[in-house]
């Protein structure tokens, strides 16, 4: 854990993603400034909730199946957001106790909670960098990760509804593939993204929410979601709305309410 960032100011005077996103989820580690800016956005967009499960969800499903049938035993999940269990080190070490997990975010409240993402079984391990995925390098070189992680054997980046807050301005694709460019053959990108295509009225009004709180957004379409996809191999079902790449069991929910584009794929 970076000390030297664990007594930032944890601002409470404008609303945060990791924060909304705790809301949206039904958990407890958000201010009053982050409610009211939440239930601005299920104002217009009441299926907010479900696109969040749906969202957690599929991290849970790509995570297992990375683990049961491509032999990932190490994972770097970048915007990890408030703890919520299962958190991912949780479901990877349910089918490989000795999964190693390195999580990261830039928000500070993120760090005040990341004693929950420690609890890893004695096999496995699990580390909590503070850092920004804007500044990969930084976040690559960092000494708590080379601790945890063995970049000699396949890792899963995982970016779950993390690239919709960096707009095209700051190089989105550059820095996942700076990202990828270290892992070795075998490695996996499991990213979700919320997307406009199902209903671009809605989703102008939640990016106005999210830019007017100083949160810049970027939503994208199937196509420039794929792009972060380049040069991987994607797993079937290919880019898949949230609740339909590789369901347990049946969704009710339509692909406007969930508005999530996902997919997995495997660094050849
Ligand atoms: N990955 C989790 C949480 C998603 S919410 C899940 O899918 O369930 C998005 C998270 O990304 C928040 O915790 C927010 O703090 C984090 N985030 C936003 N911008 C970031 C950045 N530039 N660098 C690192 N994390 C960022």
């Amino acid at each position: 854990m970076t000390s030297s960032h664990a007594a930032r100011d944890i601002d409470t005077s404008r609303p945060h993603s990791a924060r909304m996103y705790d809301y949206y989820l039904g958990g407890k580690d958000h201010f009053e400034v982050d409610k009211q800016a939440a239930e601005a956005v299920a104002e217009a967009y009441p299926a907010i909730f479900v696109c969040a499960r749906e969202n957690r969800a599929f991290m849970h499903r790509a995570t297992r199946v990375l683990a049961r049938e491509h032999g990932i035993r190490q994972w770097l999940d970048i915007g990890t957001g408030i703890p919520t269990e299962p958190n991912l080190h949780q479901v990877a070490q349910s089918v490989v106790p000795e999964a190693r997990v390195v999580y990261a975010d830039n928000d500070p409240l993120v760090l005040k909670y990341a004693e929950r993402l420690m609890r890893s079984t004695t096999q496995g391990r699990t580390t909590y960098i503070e850092a920004d995925v804007n500044d990969p390098a930084s976040l690559l070189d960092s000494p708590e990760l080379a601790e945890v992680l063995d970049m000699n054997r396949p890792v899963a980046l995982s970016l779950n509804a993390l690239m919709h807050f960096v707009p095209d301005a700051q190089d989105p694709y550059g820095i996942v593939e700076r990202l990828l460019a270290v892992l070795p053959s075998g490695s996996a990108l499991a990213l979700s993204h919320c997307t406009p295509d199902f209903d671009p009225a809605t989703w102008q009004k939640v990016t106005d929410i999210y830019n007017n709180a100083g949160t810049p957004v970027q939503f994208r379409s199937k196509q420039d979601v794929a792009r972060f996809f380049d040069g991987l191999d994607l797993l079937e079902p290919g880019i898949s709305v949230g609740h339909r790449w590789r369901p347990d069991g049946e969704s009710s929910a339509t692909d406007a309410e969930v508005s999530l584009w996902t997919g997995v794929g495997i660094k050849p």
